[in-house]
C-alpha cells in the first residue's frame, strides 16, 4: 500500500464507569458493583479491537480519545490493558494524540506517571466549577482543592497538554461566580479549556427537578458566555469552536475530526462511529455488549443502529459541524466535496444574519461571530433543510 493511500482515523473508546453519578449527566455510565463487570467489559473491548484491526488496515490512527464515564475509575491494570490493546491492534502515527479523561480524586501521581509512560499524551480533567456549593448542586464528588492537587500531579507526571472542563448555567451560579471559576482554571494555565452550558437532559435527576432548579436566566447565561470568550481571549486562549478554547498549537485533534467530518471509530457500549461510509452505534447496555462479544464472539449483536448516510445528510452535517468552528465553512470546499453550490444549499439564508453581526462572510467562508455561536442552534434550524436542522 502506498503511503498516500493511508487514511487518517480517530478512535473513541468508551469506559462506562463512574465513581458516582452526577445529577445532570445523561452519558451512558454507572457505578460498577464490583471489579468482575469491569474485567468482562475490558475483555469485550479487547475482542472488539481485534475484530476491527483488519478493517483498519489502510488507516493511520492519529487521535485516540478514551472517555466515558470516568476511565480512571477502572483499576489501573485494566486501564493499561485497554491502552496496550490500542497499541497492539492499530497502526498509530508517530505524533498520535491520545487523550484520557481523568477526573480529580480518581488519579494520583504514581498512576499518572505510569499513564504518561504508557503513551497518554493529553489529559482532560473536569473541574466544572470552583465553588463548593455549585459542585455539590451538580453532584460532583471532588472539591476545588482536589482538582488543583490532581492538576499539579499531572504536571509533575510530565503532562504538557491538559484540558479543563468548566460549565456555565449551573443552579445558583452568577456571572461573578462563573468568572471566578474561569479565573481559577485559567490561572493554572491549561493548554485547553472546554466550557459548556448546562443542559437539562431527560432521564437525569435535574430533569425531575427542572421546575424548581434555581437556574440562571437566559440573559445571565448569555453574559457568562460572552465573559468567557472575552476573558479567555485576554489570557491567550483562542476560541476555535463554540465551546472550546486553546493556546496556539493545542486544539484537540480528536474533536476536530467530529467537526470537520473526519472518520472515527467508536469502541465500547454506546460508542458511535462514522467509518467506511456508514454511521453506526453500539447498544447502551453493558450486558448486551459484553455477551455479544464474549459469547457470540463476533460482535454483530452489539449494534443498536447502522445506516448509510445520504449525500443530503452529509451536506447538512458539513454545514452544521463546520459552523461550530471559528473558521466556519468554505464555499469552495463545499463545491469540491459535493459538486454543488453552498449558496444554493443554505448560504443565501445565512447571508440574512450578516447585517446584524451574527454571521460573517468574506466572499468564500461563512462563520459565526461569538454572539452568533451563542444562538447557533436557532440560526441553523432556520437555514438548513427541515429534516436535518436538529
Ligand atoms: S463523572 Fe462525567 S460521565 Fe460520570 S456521571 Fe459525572 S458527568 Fe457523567
Amino acid at each position: 500500500m502506498r503511503k498516500t493511500d493511508i487514511k487518517p482515523l480517530g478512535l473513541y473508546i468508551h469506559i462506562p464507569f463512574c465513581a458516582s453519578k452526577c445529577a445532570y449527566c445523561d452519558f451512558y455510565s454507572f457505578v460498577p458493583q464490583d471489579e468482575e463487570i469491569q474485567r468482562h467489559y475490558v475483555s469485550a473491548l479487547q475482542l472488539q479491537m481485534e475484530d476491527f484491526a483488519g478493517d483498519c488496515r489502510g488507516y493511520a490512527v492519529d487521535s485516540v480519545f478514551i472517555g466515558g464515564g470516568t476511565p480512571t475509575v477502572l483499576p489501573p491494570k485494566l486501564l493499561h490493558r485497554v491502552i496496550d490493546a490500542v497499541w497492539r491492534n492499530f497502526s498509530l502515527t508517530d505524533d498520535v494524540e491520545i487523550t484520557l479523561e481523568a477526573n480529580p480524586a480518581t488519579v494520583d501521581l504514581k498512576g499518572l506517571k505510569k499513564l504518561h509512560r504508557a503513551g497518554i499524551s493529553r489529559l482532560s480533567m473536569g473541574l466544572q466549577s470552583a465553588h463548593a456549593r455549585e459542585l455539590t448542586a451538580l453532584g460532583r464528588i471532588h472539591t476545588r482543592e482536589d482538582f488543583e492537587r490532581s492538576f499539579s500531579d499531572a504536571r509533575d507526571a510530565g503532562f504538557d497538554n491538559i484540558n479543563i472542563d468548566l460549565m456555565y448555567g449551573i443552579p445558583q451560579q452568577t456571572a461573578a461566580s462563573f468568572l471566578k471559576s474561569l479565573d481559577v482554571a485559567a490561572l493554572l494555565r491549561p493548554e485547553h479549556l472546554s466550557v459548556y452550558g448546562l443542559k437539562i437532559e431527560e432521564g437525569t435527576p435535574f430533569w425531575t427537578m427542572r421546575d424548581t432548579l434555581p437556574l440562571p436566566d437566559e440573559d445571565e447565561e448569555y453574559t457568562m458566555y460572552m465573559q468567557c470568550v472575552e476573558h479567555l481571549a485576554m489570557r491567550g486562549y483562542e476560541q476555535y469552536e463554540i465551546s472550546n478554547f486553546a493556546q496556539p498549537g493545542f486544539r484537540c485533534r480528536h474533536n476536530l475530526k467530529y467537526w470537520t467530518c473526519g472518520e472515527y471509530l467508536g469502541l465500547g457500549a454506546a460508542a458511535h462511529s462514522d467509518f467506511g461510509g456508514a454511521r453506526f452505534g453500539a447498544v447502551r447496555d453493558i450486558h448486551t455488549y459484553i455477551d455479544g462479544l464474549e459469547l457470540v464472539g463476533q460482535g454483530d449483536t452489539v449494534w443498536a443502529e447502522h445506516a448509510a448516510i445520504s449525500e443530503e445528510e452529509r451536506k447538512s452535517e458539513f454545514v452544521m459541524l463546520g459552523l461550530r468552528l471559528r473558521e466556519g465553512i468554505s464555499c469552495r470546499e463545499f463545491t469540491a466535496r459535493f459538486g454543488d453550490s453552498l449558496d444554493e444549499f443554505c448560504g443565501r439564508r445565512l447571508q440574512a444574519y450578516v447585517p446584524d453581526g451574527f454571521v460573517t462572510f468574506d466572499g468564500d467562508r461563512y462563520a459565526f461571530t461569538p454572539k452568533g455561536m451563542y444562538v447557533s442552534n436557532y440560526i441553523l434550524s432556520s437555514v438548513l433543510p427541515m429534516e436535518y436542522a436538529e
